[in-house]
């Protein structure tokens, strides 16, 4: 969980690096990380549940409100489907 935390980490850092520099390709690379970190981090909070069985469903154990804060990432700020649009387009452009 950590690995792909630290991937989806570094994949942000490239895009934020290509925003700043304005490079050719950073419309493709923010939309790659934003789709990754969200699907990761949605992921890995979904699993944290599961690790810790039935206590971890309880509100009082914090992680289902992390898991509810996380899922609405994958809808907002341009769906991840829309990510996976602006990919595909991208690559079709050559850019
Ligand atoms: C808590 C919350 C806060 C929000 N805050 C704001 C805000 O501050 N400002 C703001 O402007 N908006 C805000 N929104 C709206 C948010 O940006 C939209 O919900 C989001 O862009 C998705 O649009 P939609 O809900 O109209 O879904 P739709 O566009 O109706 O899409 C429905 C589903 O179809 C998929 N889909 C749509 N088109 C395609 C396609 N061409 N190819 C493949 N799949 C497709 C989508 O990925 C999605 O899964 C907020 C939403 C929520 C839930």
């Amino acid at each position: 969980m950590d690995t792909e935390l630290e991937t989806a980490r570094t994949m942000i850092w490239r895009a934020a690096d290509a925003l700043d520099r304005g490079a050719p390709d950073r419309v493709k690379l923010c939309a790659m990380a934003k789709r990754v970190a969200t699907d990761t981090g949605f992921s890995v909070a979904n699993r944290a549940i599961q690790l810790h069985g039935g206590y971890g469903y309880l509100s009082e154990y914090g992680i289902e409100k992390v898991v509810r804060d996380l899922r609405v990432h994958q809808i907002l700020e341009g769906s991840n489907e829309i990510m996976h649009l602006i990919v595909g387009r991208s690559l079709a452009d050559g850019s």
